[in-house]
C-alpha cells in the first residue's frame, strides 16, 4: 500500500463511499429492473439477459478439473517455488541500491525476472507503458500483463503490485503478492488447466505512488472491456512475519464497505478455501487501499488477500495464528528491513494456494 497522508486517505475513502452510495442506488434500480424483467420472462417475451454487464459467473458451477479442490491446491503450494522468487527479488534490490521502486533500475530488473519466468512457463507477457506524476516530476513506468487462453467475455484479472517503496526492497510488500500471482500462473500451465474464462495476470507499477499502474489499466479499458471483466483478484502482502490470513470484506458485512455486486462471491471463495483446509482466517477492510480500488470504482467485482501491515496483533489473532500479540503484523512495513528475512514462508504458502484456488474457481466458472 502506498504512503498516504491522512488527507489523501480520507479523500479516497470519501470517493469510495460516494461510489458505494451510487452503487446502492444502482443496485436498487437493478432490482427494480430485474423485477420488471422477471415479469417479461413470465410472459415468454424475453429469452436472454439484457443487463448492462454479464451475469456474474458462479465459481465452482462449471466442471472443476482434477487437482483443483481446496485441499489439493494447498498441498501443491506447500512445495512450490514462491521463496525462489523472493530470493531473486532480494538479489535485484541488493544490486540496485536497495530498492525496486517504480521507474528505477530495480524495477526494470524485477520486471525482467517476472517476464523470463512467464515466458519459460509458456506465456507471452506484454508491457503496458504509461507516464505518471510524482511531486513535480513526470515519470514513466509499465505494467506487465500475461493472458491464458479462454473466453475474453469473462476475463478474470489477477494482480499485485511489483514496485517497492524507495526506502527498502519490498519483499513482503509486495514481493510476496508477486510471488503468489507468478506461482499461480506457473501452476496453471504446469497442471494443464484449460480455463473456460481468460485469466489475465497483472504486475502493476507505481502502486506505492498512487495506484498509477492499476489506475492506468482501468482507464484504458473500453466500456465493453469493463463489462467483460468478470472479477479482479488482488494480493498486496501475503507473508507478513507476524501476519494473519485475511481476505477483503466484499459484501461489507463486517466493515461496511461492500464492493460491486459479485464481490461477495469472491469473498466466499477465499473463505471456502481456508475453511476446507481448516485454516483460521478472517475478513479485512475493503476501503480501496490497494490496486483493487480503481477496479471497484468502475463496478468490477473485486476482492483479494492481505496478511497485515501496521496493525497490532490481537490476543485472539495470536491464538488463531500464533505469533506475538501486541506487536505489528509487519514491523518492517515500508522500511529498509522489509527483506527476505521479513517473510513468513508458511503463511506465503497458505495465501498463494488461496489465490490459485480462487483463480481456477473463476477461470472454470460458468455464467449464471
Ligand atoms: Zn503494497
Amino acid at each position: 500500500m502506498p504512503d498516504t497522508s491522512d488527507v489523501a486517505r480520507n479523500m479516497r475513502l470519501k470517493a469510495f463511499k460516494d461510489w458505494n452510495a451510487a452503487q446502492a442506488h444502482r443496485r436498487h434500480r437493478a432490482r427494480v429492473a430485474a423485477a420488471a424483467a422477471a415479469v417479461v420472462v413470465l410472459f415468454g417475451l424475453l429469452a436472454g439477459c439484457t443487463g448492462d454487464r454479464p451475469d456474474f459467473i458462479t465459481p465452482g458451477a462449471g466442471p472443476v478439473p482434477e487437482g483443483t479442490d481446496a485441499r489439493t491446491v494447498l498441498e501443491a503450494f506447500r512445495g512450490r517455488g514462491m521463496m525462489n522468487h523472493l530470493k531473486a527479488l532480494q538479489r535485484v534490490a541488493d544490486e540496485n541500491g536497495g530498492n525496486r521502486a517504480s521507474g528505477t533500475s530495480g524495477y526494470e530488473n524485477s520486471a525482467r525476472y517476472i517476464e523470463e519466468q512467464l515466458r519459460a512457463a509458456g506465456y507471452s507477457p506484454v508491457r503496458q507503458t504509461f507516464s505518471y506524476q510524482r511531486d513535480d516530476e513526470t515519470l514513466e513506468s509499465f505494467n506487465i500483463l500475461a493472458d491464458t487462453e479462454g473466453s475474453a467475455d469473462y476475463t478474470i484479472v489477477v494482480g499485485g503490485h511489483l514496485d517497492s517503496v524507495r526506502r527498502g526492497p519490498g519483499i513482503n510488500d509486495n514481493g510476496s503478492g508477486v510471488a503468489a500471482v507468478l506461482e499461480t500462473a506457473r501452476w496453471m500451465k504446469e497442471s494443464g488447466i484449460k480455463p473456460a474464462n481468460r485469466v489475465r495476470f497483472a504486475f502493476w507499477a507505481a502502486e506505492e505512488n498512487d495506484f498509477d499502474g492499476s489506475r492506468h489499466y482501468v482507464q484504458e479499458l473500453s466500456k465493453t472491456e469493463i463489462r467483460r471483466t468478470a472479477a479482479y483478484l488482488n494480493v498486496d502482502m501475503a507473508a507478513s512475519p507476524n501476519g494473519v490470513r485475511s481476505f477483503h470484506d466484499g459484501d461489507g458485512s463486517d466493515f461496511g464497505d461492500a464492493g460491486p455486486g459479485g464481490s461477495e462471491e469472491i469473498e466466499d471463495v477465499f473463505s471456502r478455501y481456508f475453511r476446507e483446509n481448516s485454516l483460521p482466517a478472517e475478513s479485512t477492510v475493503f476501503d480501496g487501499g490497494s490496486d483493487y480500488g480503481p477496479f471497484v470504482k468502475v463496478g468490477i467485482p473485486s476482492g483479494g488477500l492481505f496478511s497485515g501491515d501496521v496493525e497490532r496483533k490481537t490476543n485472539a489473532q495470536a491464538q488463531a495464528y500464533g505469533g506475538e500479540a501486541g506487536e505489528d503484523l509487519d514491523s518492517c512495513y515500508h522500511k529498509a528491513c522489509d527483506t527476505i528475512k521479513n517473510i513468513n514462508p508458511e503463511l506465503l504458502e497458505d495465501m498463494s494456494g488461496a489465490l490459485a484456488f480462487a483463480t481456477v474457481s473463476f477461470a472454470m466458472a460458468q455464467q449464471g
